[in-house]
């Protein structure tokens, strides 16, 4: 059967990419052939059916993914399908189950059954715990087996995987030799790295690209060639080693197209926001357009506490300049792992980075959201406005505490407000 990009260089418009021009406003031939050429994909892999498909690459909608997973310490399946629901509500257009507790199997499978948006993995991480419980040590784990997690994820209905391809042994001898304040910082490059170390093997996903394409084409899931090498300071910022990795995922995505397999590119964690336009550029220069999915970026590194509107900074801007889908962060990044609240605080941070550069990018259908919600205000229609603003609840509730209770103002400026002035002001002109 053929792939999302083989029916679209066919010259077929097939039916995810009907219903997104739809969504979206945009022709379906356009999108047809930018998925042909690589630069929007689909996650949608051909054994689940996707609730709310999107379509991730200019000129669609910029995108945004919500984290959630259980951890070796916290391991509520109940709670991470409330922070499904919580962030589905708040409007994520994708899930990444990162779970690492033990039985991460169990908690994907209830994700899957649950999320009516795209679902996202990080398969290494399944491969590891896998090993440590076969072998009693992750150095045990083989490539073959790391391929039979692919493949059980894969018919499980996983949508897009990130792996960590980049985390080469010419790139982490780079890495020595360009000692960073961090060092690596991403979780599943640095349980490879490790790996790669003890065991002297190249990584596997780098390997066995071949294979990974293979499974990647018959359930036609988006790659998602993750940013092993990110930087985890500002001080780290577009180094070496980072921009190695970049070229390479670039050649690998090339080969993933070719092979009639979506891919995306993931990018940098921290990011000063002067070096972005810069990051942005070199990705779509080495990876010839591949949508981009930026992991924050964050802007600084003394936002603890806040990260997400540090993310939503460095983020909004990415986007300006080309960034096609949002990573969100939390602000218990850094911290711990996110309850609940802390997922609603993070999409809604992300979704107001999405539609800043949305607006930048002057997607026709953001502009409207904005003169609906300006015309709500200038009469003071409240219910209105509430239904226009990101957050309803939040609104609502806000107007709802607001002491005294005035019905054609609010308690900002009370009988000095420029609306209302305005308005009674051309009323008798
Ligand atoms: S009172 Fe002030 S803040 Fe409130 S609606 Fe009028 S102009 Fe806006």
């Amino acid at each position: 059967m053929k792939t999302l990009i083989e029916q679209c260089r066919d010259g077929k418009i097939p039916r995810p990419v009907r219903q997104i021009a739809a969504g979206e406003g945009v022709a379906a031939a356009a999108i047809a052939a930018a998925v042909a050429r690589g630069t929007i994909v689909v996650p949608a892999n051909r054994k689940r059916t996707v609730a709310r498909l999107c379509g991730i690459g200019a000129p669609l909608r910029v995108k945004i993914n919500a984290n959630l997973g259980t951890s070796p310490d916290c391991e509520d399946d109940a709670a991470e399908l409330s922070k499904l629901k919580i962030a589905v509500a708040c409007g994520a257009d994708t899930i990444m189950d990162l779970s690492v507790g033990k039985d991460l199997a169990r908690t994907r499978s209830a994700v899957l059954k649950h999320s009516p948006v795209p679902v996202g993995t990080v398969p290494i991480y399944e491969a590891f715990i896998r090993a440590e419980k076969k072998y009693g040590d992750s150095a045990g784990m083989t490539p073959p087996e790391v391929l039979a997690v692919l493949e059980e994820q894969a018919e499980a209905g996983v949508d897009f995987f990130t792996i960590h391809c980049g985390v080469t042994r010419k790139n982490t001898a780079l890495l020595r030799r360009h000692p960073r304040f961090l060092g690596m910082v991403s979780r599943g490059g640095a349980l490879l790295a490790r790996w790669m170390q003890r065991t002297g093997q190249e990584n596997p996903f780098f390997s066995r690209f071949d294979d990974i394409l293979r499974i990647a084409r018959r359930y036609d899931i988006v790659l998602s060639l993750g940013d092993g090498m990110r930087p985890g300071s500002v001080l780290d910022s577009t180094d070496r080693p980072q921009l190695a990795e970049l070229k390479l995922l670039g050649k690998l995505a090339a080969q993933a197209v070719r092979a009639g397999v979506q891919v995306m590119i993931e990018g940098p964690g921290h990011i000063p926001l002067h070096h972005i336009r810069r990051n942005i550029a070199l990705q779509k220069k080495y990876c010839r357009g591949a949508p981009f999915y930026v992991l924050g970026p964050l802007v600084t590194d003394i936002a603890a506490g806040y990260d997400h509107i540090a993310a939503a900074i460095g983020s909004c801007v990415a986007g300006m300049y080309g960034a096609d889908f949002l990573c969100f962060v939390t602000p218990a990044e850094h911290i711990r792992l996110p309850d609940e609240e802390d997922i609603k605080l993070g999409v809604i941070a992300s979704k107001i980075a999405a539609h800043g550069a949305d607006l930048a990018r002057r997607n026709e259908r953001a502009w409207e959201q904005d003169r609906r919600m300006s015309a709500a205000r200038k009469v003071r229609d409240w219910p209105a406005q509430a239904a226009c603003a990101l957050d309803p609840e939040k609104f609502a509730a806000m107007r709802r505490q607001s002491r005294p209770q005035l019905d054609d103002v609010c308690t900002m400026c009370g009988k000095y407000c420029s609306m209302k002035m305005q308005g009674e002001d051309s009323e008798r002109a």
